[in-house]
């Protein structure tokens, strides 16, 4: 990562965080600094419910696509373009739950790459019918026909260096699922928790009791420094949410150091091209 890349870094908990490692890195000579890889990470807001779709890359190059939900041409165009640019080699794409406005692109990007597609069988009658948002929204919501390979709670998936775990979080779907890389410290969360709220549970599929238990039973007992990445809006941090989550009281604890810890992420998010 390059001085420029750290300064484009949004959040200055990750900045200090990126910074403390390279220092830290310093002291152990060049090879071994170059010796590591380190998780990268783009994040594009897709078609009009803002969904977040992600890149994941390590300095292999081999990329994940979490929710391919671009709209149109545009779109894709912003998603392939930085795939070109940056030379990143996508070898899968990643779902965290079957929600339309997080798969809109899922045929014509499993297609055009022609890669496999990994989601929990938990969501996929809710891929494969729209009806419900259809309605919901007015909009033409084309169902998706596109065959996935099951992924399921504790699997581990890889590509390149990079080992993301699969954590069940059912609540919001049935089938929702958070990708955690514990190297890194990142927890793409999908739509479980945001930044200051929780996923909602009114459509079809959705439980709120669940989403509590997966919640407080898988993501809350996650250290403090971990990165999160929602489906819609901001990252944060679980600590953050931890603390200060208003859906999360009255358990929310008391203040935390978010700068703990030598073994801060080396995550690189950047969300410079948010829109
Ligand atoms: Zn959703
Ligand atoms: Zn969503």
């Amino acid at each position: 990562m390059n001085p420029a890349q750290i300064l484009l870094l949004e959040r200055p908990c990750v900045f200090f965080k990126t910074v403390s490692y390279l220092c830290q890195s310093a002291r152990f000579g060049r090879h071994n600094f170059l010796s590591r890889t380190m998780l990268h990470i783009k994040i594009f807001s897709f078609n009009p419910l803002q969904e977040k779709c992600s890149l994941a890359w390590d300095d292999t190059g081999e990329c994940a696509i979490i929710d391919p939900g671009f709209a149109d041409k545009a779109e894709k165009d912003r998603l392939y373009g930085f795939i070109a640019e940056k030379g990143l080699k996508p070898v899968m794409i990643l779902l965290t739950h079957g929600h339309f406005d997080h798969t809109l692109g899922l045929k014509q990007c499993a297609g055009d790459w022609n890669i496999p597609v990994l989601m929990h069988p938990a969501d996929k009658e809710i891929l494969k019918d729209n009806g419900f948002f259809r309605k919901m929204f007015g909009m033409d919501i084309p169902d998706v026909d596109v065959e996935t390979e099951d992924m399921a709670d504790g699997d581990e998936i890889r590509f390149g260096d990079t080992v993301l775990e699969v954590l069940h979080t059912p609540g919001h779907t049935p089938g929702g699922v958070c990708l955690l890389d514990r190297k890194d410290k990142v927890l793409f969360s999908g739509d479980t928790l945001f930044a200051g709220s929780i996923g909602r549970t009114d459509a079809p599929g959705g439980d709120y009791d669940m989403l509590m238990e997966s919640i407080f039973g898988k993501l809350m007992s996650l250290d403090g420094d971990i990165d999160v990445v929602p489906g819609h809006g901001p990252t944060t941090n679980i600590a953050e949410e931890r603390m200060k989550n208003p859906f999360l009281q009255p358990f929310n604890l008391p203040i935390e150091d978010e700068e703990d810890g030598d073994n801060a992420g080396q995550d690189d998010i950047d969300t410079t091209e948010d829109r």
